[in-house]
């Protein structure tokens, strides 16, 4: 590995700016970049669909080993705000940060940077491998849109690994929940509050004695539920008409995630009802969840080759959605990675070079035990 040309590697790429829904520039960058490194790259064209600067990028390298696994890895090209013209400074105490008015995009170009070292050192040594496709998405910070619409056909491999978690490298996520949201109105009826109240029925006190009687926050240890938004009425001489209410459950369980969903649903009917008013519930999955064991063949994969960089493997859930969810609903078992980042979504983010480094040879070792598993 070369220490020195994944730290410039990681550095040009985050001055690049990206902010998601403004991907054209870095996508057209990496492109140039895959292709020089022997890849067959393509854009789609879901930049059409979610309205993003570019689509995801799925580029194809031509394994040596006609029998190894075909893998694949994923990272994703956008960033959060402020995320404009950042500066990356290098200092002594081994961490990479922003200036400190930008994030620094170690989310995901920490990920991209080794994805790149590794196609150099492939190309370099030689090594044999199976295919491996590269999937840098668009869109993932504004809700994985990218992902989300990108066409399952074109992911070729048998299992792969999102190069995109916090947490020290080592760190493996196999279990993620599935997230729905919930859109609730609620009816009541309207009547002057001074003049002729008893003739209202306030959806607002509908919304809330709904709410009241709701278990929320943690269910258990899988499953999480709360209510985020809440908007009704016009003025204090008005009994309110209509509320409206989103909320979200997720779970590692799709059976639990229904069944709260379920309960809330039928509460605000209920509720809603029995106090002479109506409510409608409209439901969306948001992301599939995922639950892998760890006797799959891509988590024992991942462990090995964490031992092999003389880590110990950490096997973690996480509370949140990522491209990996959306590719692990796609039916490709996907694992997510951690990084080394730190403080993503800050100006405080920063990036240890150590866990650059780390992250590029576990990603090289990951190559190495999947060409393994074909003998
Ligand atoms: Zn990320």
């Amino acid at each position: 590995m070369n220490k020195q040309r994944l730290l410039n590697e990681f550095l040009e790429l985050v001055k690049i700016d990206s902010v998601t829904k403004n991907e054209r520039q870095i996508a057209d960058v990496l492109k140039v970049k895959l292709e020089a490194l022997g890849f067959d790259v393509t854009e789609d064209d879901t930049s059409e669909k979610t309205g993003h600067g570019a689509g995801n990028l799925i580029a194809n390298l031509k394994g040596s080993n006609s029998a190894a696994d075909p893998i694949y890895f994923t990272c994703h090209m956008d960033t959060v705000v402020p995320g404009q013209n950042i500066q990356p400074v290098v200092k002594e105490d081994g961490y990479i940060y922003s200036d400190g008015t930008t994030i620094l995009g170690a989310d995901d170009k920490a990920g991209i940077a080794a994805l790149l070292e590794l196609a150099k050192i492939l190309q370099e040594q030689g090594n044999e491998h199976g295919d491996i496709q590269f999937i840098i998405t668009a869109g993932e910070e504004s809700g994985l849109v990218g992902a989300k619409v990108m066409d399952s056909k074109l992911l070729k491999a048998k299992y792969g690994f999102a190069v995109d978690s916090d947490g020290k490298v080592g760190g493996i996520v196999t279990a993620a929940p599935y997230q729905s949201k919930l859109w609730t109105t609620i009816y009541g009826k309207t009547a002057h509050a001074g003049v002729a109240p008893e003739k209202g029925i306030s959806a607002i006190t509908l919304a809330a004695k709904s709410i009241a009687g709701m278990k929320l926050g943690r269910i258990d240890a899988e499953t999480t539920a709360n209510i985020g938004r809440f908007e009704g009425g016009k003025a204090t001489n008005i009994v309110c008409e209509e509320a409206f209410i989103l909320s979200e459950v997720r779970s590692i369980n799709p059976d639990k995630m229904q069944q709260q969903m379920d309960l809330m649903i039928e509460k605000f009917a209920s509720t809603s009802s029995t106090l002479g008013g109506k409510a409608e519930t409209k439901t969306k999955l948001m992301y599939p969840g995922f639950n892998l064991s760890e006797d799959e063949q891509v988590v024992q994969v991942a462990m090995q080759a964490i031992r092999n960089i003389g880590r110990e493997p950490k096997l973690m859930t996480s509370g949140g959605g990522s491209d990996g969810n959306v590719f692990n609903g796609m039916g490709v078992p996907t694992v997510t990675l951690s990084v080394g980042y730190e403080e993503i979504h800050t100006k405080n983010e920063r990036m240890p070079v150590e866990e650059l480094n780390k992250l590029t040879e576990l990603l090289l070792e990951i190559v190495q035990q999947t060409s393994k598993t074909a003998d």
